[in-house]
């Protein structure tokens, strides 16, 4: 059983690469005994047209709908409405726009594309070889940074993605970390432990721990998730997360819904 923690990144079939039926991500959460479970799908993109990476515009209404039904069927589990968006920053007006149409509980902001060059595709990962890898990191963390400092995302998931094909930066990162950190921390954006990069040829969760470390200097809060895009991969490697979370320094975490955050202590 993984600790009692919520976990907030959830996909559904919408996204075009997530497998099983919505109810069964729900039934997961449960039958480990999660406090609480968000979906965040994809939100559709606005600068390419692509049904295997997001939902289709036409899909969104269905997605939110299907989410607010379930809830009615497990209302034992607080089952929160949320979305990831892509941060893209000539698109960043249509976002905001396609955002306020909706009641999301929380929006996930994550940064997929470095002008429009998809860098966690597996199909486009030959790109990290003709590039440098430190002008590609710091490409990769101006854009979360840009990202947190919009205002439109609650949490940044993922935080250093760019690792998942295992590339890493030469250069001393530090600095840009703690602009990082205190571009979160003045917006009141949280930042979550990812457990999906433990299954990426990285290996690693995202973050690593000397960002979370960086996070932690500047109290910008955490969430959990597992960015699961099948049923069994709910609430995966909780206990890492939990772990990683302790040793950089955390004894609190934050619960989303509804717009607002509770703050409560990381179980032990
Ligand atoms: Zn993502
Ligand atoms: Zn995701």
């Amino acid at each position: 059983m993984p600790p009692p923690l919520p976990d907030y990144h959830v996909h559904t079939p919408y996204c075009g690469h997530a497998r099983g039926e919505m109810r069964d991500y729900v039934a997961a959460a449960v039958e480990q005994g999660l406090p609480e479970m968000g979906f965040a799908d994809h939100l559709p993109l606005f600068h390419l047209e692509d049904p295997t990476l997001a939902m289709p515009h036409e899909d969104l209404p269905r997605y939110v709908e299907s989410v607010l039904k379930l809830r009615q069927s497990f209302p034992g589990l607080p089952l929160r409405l949320g979305i990831e968006a892509d941060y893209v920053e000539e698109h960043v007006e249509d976002l905001a726009e396609l955002l306020s149409r909706y009641d999301f509980d929380y929006v996930y902001g994550s940064v997929h594309f470095i002008s429009g060059w998809g860098f966690d595709q597996a199909r486009f990962k030959y790109e990290f070889e003709r590039r440098d890898i430190d002008e590609v990191y710091e490409a990769y963390f101006r854009l979360v940074i840009d990202a947190a400092g919009t205002g439109l995302f609650d949490v940044m998931t993922h935080l250093d993605v760019v690792k998942k094909y295992g590339h890493r930066p030469r250069r001393d990162l530090t600095p840009i970390y703690h602009e990082l950190g205190e571009t979160l921390a003045a917006g009141g954006v949280a930042v979550e432990l990812n457990s999906s990069g433990l299954r990426k040829p990285v290996g690693e969760i995202y973050p690593t721990r000397e960002l979370l470390e960086v996070m932690h200097a500047h109290r910008v809060p955490i969430t959990f998730g597992s960015d699961a895009h099948k049923p069994g991969d709910v609430g995966r490697d909780f206990d890492r997360l939990l772990e990683l979370a302790r040793a950089a320094g955390y004894r609190e975490y934050v619960r989303l819904g509804r717009k607002e955050r509770r703050t409560v202590p990381l179980p032990s």
